[in-house]
C-alpha cells in the first residue's frame, strides 16, 4: 500500500479552478467560491455543467443531518443531478467527444475489483466514491459535486443523455428519477397492474410519470386535495386525500405496488393496508435514504 501511495503521489494531476456555490458550515448558507477540479487525465471527461438538480440529499448533507452515519467534511459543494457538455477528453476515452450531452449522478467512482462491480452493480461497491463528500483518490480532499460550472469524472460514470430531451428536465433523473424507476422495473410495474404513489413531490412526480409511462393503474395518495389537478396532468389516473378514511377505505387490499416518497413521518401500516397481497412490494422513501440516493 505504501508504494501504491507513493505512486499516486507522484502522478497526482494538475488542477484548475472551478466556479462553485459551497458550505463553509452547518450553520451558513451556500456562498459563491473556487474549487480545484483535476485536469482530465488518461478516462477522464471533462464537463461543463449545465444543469443541477437540487435533491433533498443536498440539504441534508449541507446540514450535517447525517452525521452519525455520513458526516459531512466542510466546505461541501453538494449537487448530483448533474448535465453537461464535453468540453474535453482524455487519450484513452472511447465513448465521449468534445460536445457530446452528458451526465452524472451519485457516484463518480469504484474499486471496479469486487464481486458488485464486475456484476455492473457499482452502486453496492464497499469502496463506491460519492459525488460529493467522499475522499477524492485521484486530488485529496474530499470530492465537490455539481452546484459547479464544471466537473471531471472518469467515463465510466458518465452517462449519455439523448438530445431530443429537455436539458434542464434530465437533470432530475440522475436521482429522484433512477430512485423511482429503479424498483419498479425491479417489481414489475406495468399494464394490468394498480400502483400507488405517495406524495406528489420532486420524487413523487416521476414516481407518477413512470407508472403512466409503464402502463399502469395509476392512484395518487396526498394529503393536499389541491394536488388532484396537477395528479392528474402528470398521467394518475385517480387521486386519494389519504386524511379521508372513506377514500382510503375504497381502496383497501388492492394495490399491486405502493411507491412511498414522503419523507415526513406518516402512518405506513394504513398504507400497507392497501396492499392487494402483503407478500407485495412497499417501497418507502425512508427505505432509500437508509441504502443512499439511487443505490435502490
Ligand atoms: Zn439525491
Ligand atoms: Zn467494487
Amino acid at each position: 500500500m505504501l508504494a501504491r501511495y507513493y505512486i499516486n503521489s507522484r502522478m497526482h494531476p494538475s488542477t484548475y479552478k472551478a466556479k462553485a456555490y459551497s458550505a463553509a458550515s452547518e450553520t451558513v448558507p451556500l456562498a459563491s467560491t473556487t474549487i480545484p477540479r483535476r485536469e482530465p487525465t488518461e478516462r477522464d471527461v471533462q464537463i461543463e455543467i449545465l444543469f443541477c438538480g437540487i435533491c433533498h440529499s443536498d440539504l441534508h448533507s449541507v446540514r450535517n443531518e447525517w452525521s452519525e452515519f455520513m458526516a459531512t467534511n466542510y466546505p461541501i459543494v453538494p449537487g448530483h443531478e448533474i448535465v453537461g457538455r464535453v468540453t474535453k477528453v482524455g487519450s484513452a476515452v472511447t465513448k465521449y467527444k468534445a460536445g457530446d450531452l452528458v451526465a452524472v449522478g451519485c457516484m463518480v467512482d469504484s474499486d471496479r475489483t469486487c464481486a458488485q462491480c464486475k456484476a455492473d452493480l457499482e452502486q453496492f461497491c464497499p469502496n463506491m466514491v460519492l459525488t460529493f463528500n467522499s475522499p477524492d483518490k485521484v486530488i485529496g480532499g474530499f470530492t465537490y459535486g455539481g452546484y459547479s460550472d464544471s466537473i471531471v469524472v472518469d467515463e465510466h460514470f458518465v452517462l449519455r443523455v439523448p438530445t431530443n430531451l429537455n436539458v434542464a428536465g434530465a437533470a432530475p433523473l440522475l436521482c429522484a428519477g433512477i430512485t423511482t424507476y429503479s424498483p419498479m422495473r425491479h417489481w414489475g410495474v406495468g399494464k394490468g397492474k394498480k400502483v400507488g404513489v405517495v406524495g406528489l413531490g420532486g420524487l413523487g412526480h416521476m414516481g407518477v410519470k413512470f407508472a403512466h409511462a409503464f402502463g399502469a393503474h395509476v392512484v395518487v395518495f396526498t394529503t393536499s386535495p389541491n394536488k388532484k389537478e396537477d395528479a392528474l396532468r402528470l398521467g394518475a389516473d385517480e387521486t386519494v386525500v389519504s386524511r379521508n378514511a372513506d377514500e382510503m377505505k375504497k381502496h383497501a387490499g388492492s394495490f399491486d405496488f405502493i411507491l412511498d416518497t414522503v419523507s415526513a413521518d406518516h402512518d405506513i401500516k394504513r398504507l400497507y393496508q392497501s396492499t392487494r397481497c402483503r407478500r407485495q412490494s412497499y417501497v418507502s422513501r425512508r427505505s432509500r435514504r437508509a441504502s443512499r440516493c439511487a443505490s435502490v
